[in-house]
């Protein structure tokens, strides 16, 4: 069975805008970001043997253009989006969606010019919090639209809701491109709460479970934290995961 075949149970692509299905199972094939056969500890701490790495395909500015593009045709066509004045996105990958979108989508806000704006990260953990980039502001009542590369808890969204409203500003919407949360309590909350104006290009379906569940932990498989990930090169390989393990012992 070939890398697609392998991947294509896990992926749900949603309603596009300007890609076609080939455009995202090219993306997915080539750049390998669903790591098969693993052991991972997620940011939630659940254990699952899938990782979703986006940094395999944000190495490739023209993927990431591609999805900004789906994004900003999201925006455009579904006209109850409120002209957006701030693209919010944190400093990892959100960044290049909240960079590339507001320059699309400048001249569509009331005073005719979309600012990009960053929410910090935590260095180990890559996930946003609640502060801005420094010198960067949200005004009182602007539309701001939310962008991330993925979810998996909703946490991360979360926090930036907060971080708006705490400026006083309005999420006027949450634009992802997968979504691996789709069974998770709080991802599911903000789905029902923002309806059509939450939207992810893909949703993951990858299983994860708590690690006193876990078969792999049962037979002592190395086990790979979503933390040290970040620190790992990126691998455009199926055999990604035991490339990681090798360049952990190596540093142990
Ligand atoms: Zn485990």
């Amino acid at each position: 069975m070939d890398y697609r075949q392998k991947i294509s149970p896990m992926v749900k692509i949603n309603h596009l805008y300007s890609l076609n299905e080939d455009d995202i199972w090219e993306m997915l094939d080539f750049s390998k970001a669903i790591i098969l056969d693993g052991h991972f500890e997620l940011l939630c701490k659940k254990h699952s043997e899938l990782f979703f790495r986006f940094a395999a395909i944000s190495q490739y500015p023209s993927y990431v253009a591609k999805i900004s593009k789906e994004l900003v045709e999201w925006v455009k066509q579904e006209k109850f989006l409120p002209s957006i004045d701030v693209v919010l996105g944190p400093t990892s990958h959100g960044m290049f969606f909240a960079y590339d979108i507001a320059r699309e989508l400048n001249g569509a806000a009331k005073n005719g010019v979309t600012r990009a704006v960053y929410a910090t990260i935590d260095k180990e953990t890559g996930c946003p919090q609640n502060e801005l980039a420094k010198g960067f502001e949200i005004k009182p009542n602007e539309n701001v639209l939310i962008v991330n590369d993925m979810t998996t808890t909703g946490n991360g969204l979360q926090t930036l809701i907060k971080l708006v409203g705490n400026a006083g500003g309005k999420v006027a919407g949450i634009g992802l491109f997968a979504n691996r949360g789709i069974n998770e309590e709080l991802v599911k909350k903000l789905q029902k709460e923002y309806t059509s104006k939450f939207h992810s290009i893909i949703d993951l379906d990858m299983p994860a479970w708590g690690a006193t569940d876990c078969k792999l932990c049962g037979i002592n498989s190395p086990i790979v934290k979503s933390g040290e990930i970040n620190h790992l090169p990126i691998y455009n390989d199926e055999r990604s995961y035991h490339l990681y393990i090798k360049k952990l012992k190596k540093v142990a």
